[in-house]
């Protein structure tokens, strides 16, 4: 297991393959569990509780997610190829914070409950409903695979700061 570097905002090339749509897996293998065993590892060192494979470069649609709490046994899950089937009508508005969009935190509205469907680290289906910030995260990581950030959702105003402060921060790194 290796921890691979995170794409970030402020980096031009990073951005690009950011936007990047991920393209589907044919299935479930070694190669494929090798990498989604570098992503655990990499989102549990940054740290954070979920990340998208184009983050560390590989656009496929693949997400590893942690939602244990401190103190808790670590629950990792595994999405390849996950879709959402319904969403609710109800939003839950949540603070989101993304690993490729460093310290910074804006609130942004999405549905409260949605049903899922994706195959699992034995590339099993699974079929599941997700609320709080389980469905939070899901769907915060399945925009990643149509290359959208969660910045992406705010004003333009508040995007561009973001970036702004994002990039000043690299500078002073
Ligand atoms: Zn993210």
């Amino acid at each position: 297991m290796a921890i691979r570097r995170i794409l970030t905002v402020d980096n031009a090339a990073d951005l690009a393959v950011l936007k990047q749509v991920s393209t589907p897996v044919e299935g479930v293998d070694d190669e494929l569990r090798a990498l989604m065993d570098d992503m655990l590892v990499t989102m549990y060192d940054a740290p954070g509780i979920g990340l998208a494979a184009v983050q560390v470069g590989v656009p496929k649609r693949v997400i590893v997610m942690d939602l244990a709490r401190e103190g808790e046994e670590p629950a990792p899950q595994y999405f390849v190829n996950p879709e959402i089937l319904t969403t609710s009508e109800d939003v839950l508005p949540y603070e989101e914070g993304c690993l490729s969009v460093p310290e910074i935190f804006d609130e942004v509205e999405r549905p409260a409950k949605v049903t899922l469907r994706y195959l699992n680290y034995k590339g099993e289906p699974v079929e599941e409903e997700a609320e709080g910030l389980y469905a939070v995260c899901i769907q915060h990581e399945m925009d990643h695979l149509e290359g959208v950030l969660f910045i992406d959702h705010l004003s333009r105003l508040k995007r561009d700061r973001a970036i702004a402060k994002v990039k000043k921060a690299a500078r002073a790194a």
